[in-house]
């Protein structure tokens, strides 16, 4: 495909697309119902029903009976263990392997021109992105999201969560479904916007913000304090009445979904005529200027906080002009003190 039909490229070879990001149209005031309705396919596909339909296939699959996760014996909890580690691996490996390995579109639709992995930098374990982000990854990411899958799923078994079945409640649980995905960023925009105070910043999430040019293998890539904040979103599920295959959705949104903002390719082509949005333009942008877009645009925070950065040279004017104001306001504090 052509991708300079789609946006540009600048002399360093890196592709930006030439539509700006859109925040989710539902806060748009008056209401704009055509443009949600057509807004809404890209909302489902790829992503969301592919990490609901893995939500179900898991637990028509890989969970065991609710008198075995009654207890917490080893046997089940490292068969999930190794279900998920074996699933991440296999679903983060698919794009690593065709889109920087093989490099089946080569640089079209990529945000940076540069593959990560060809040099070596010293930020990273073993001076490797990719090799940091699989230790991280499967070494603590995977089993801490394993964790919370065990506590929910055994505060199901055993009562200590409001468990509906879909039988009864189809409407309810069919629209807390549709508000997994939003509940997801709103929980990150918090725990991110968190985590990027200054202390903490420098002791958690730098080492997620080492990959300036994210790809597959950076999305769980974290200090494991960031990984516990990450997957906590799952809570929601015991807390709220819910079902454990929603529960197992928030978990496969944040772990399977991690890799979406980290794909690095804005289109993602199937073949030579077509392709598909990878929706990761709007963090990849916050990997490059790190206090920007702290969620993806669809819960409207960063708009309210004024962080938003929609790719366009406006976005550029203002991320600018609130450093200058922060400069001047830090600069103010020191000629007083
Ligand atoms: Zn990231
Ligand atoms: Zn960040």
């Amino acid at each position: 495909m052509d991708d300079l039909e789609y946006g540009k490229r600048n002399k360093r070879g890196d592709w930006a697309p030439s539509a700006t990001l859109a925040i989710a149209p539902f806060y748009a005031l008056p209401p704009r119902p055509l443009a949600i309705l057509k807004w809404l396919p890209g909302y489902f596909l790829p992503w969301n029903l592919l990490f609901a339909a893995s939500a179900v296939a898991y637990a028509m699959v890989v969970l065991p009976d609710v008198e075995v996760m009654k207890t917490l014996s080893w046997g089940w909890i490292l068969r999930l263990l190794a279900v998920n580690l074996v699933a991440a691996a296999l679903f983060y490996s698919a794009f690593e392997y065709r889109l920087y390995m093989t490099r089946a579109q080569g640089t079209r639709f990529k945000y940076n021109a540069k593959f990560p992995n060809d040099a070596k930098n010293k930020a990273f374990l073993f001076s490797s992105q990719n090799t940091e982000g699989i230790i991280r990854g499967l070494g603590t990411g995977v089993p801490i999201w394993t964790a919370y899958e065990v506590a929910v799923l055994y505060a199901f078994a055993n009562g200590y969560a409001p468990w509906l079945s879909f039988a009864q409640h189809p409407i309810y649980l069919g629209c807390l479904a549709l508000l997994v995905p939003m509940f997801h960023e709103f929980h990150f925009f918090c725990i991110h916007r968190l985590i990027h105070w200054p202390p903490l910043y420098r002791w958690v999430h730098s080492i997620h913000h080492n990959s300036v040019n994210p790809s597959p293998w950076s999305s769980l890539s974290m200090h494991p304090v960031e990984q516990l904040l990450y997957f906590s979103s799952s809570l929601i599920h015991v807390i709220i009445p819910s079902n454990p295959v929603l529960a197992i959705y928030q978990l496969h949104y944040a772990g399977f979904g991690a890799v979406v903002g980290h794909i690095g390719f804005d289109k993602i082509e199937t073949s030579d005529e077509r392709a598909f949005d990878s929706h990761a333009y709007a963090h990849y942008l916050h990997h490059k200027y790190f206090e920007v877009n702290y969620g993806d645009g669809l819960v409207p925070l960063d708009k309210l906080f004024g962080t938003w950065h929609d790719g366009s040279p406006e976005g550029d004017a203002q991320m600018n002009a609130r450093f200058e104001k922060r400069r001047a306001r830090v600069n103010a504090v020191k000629a007083a003190g």
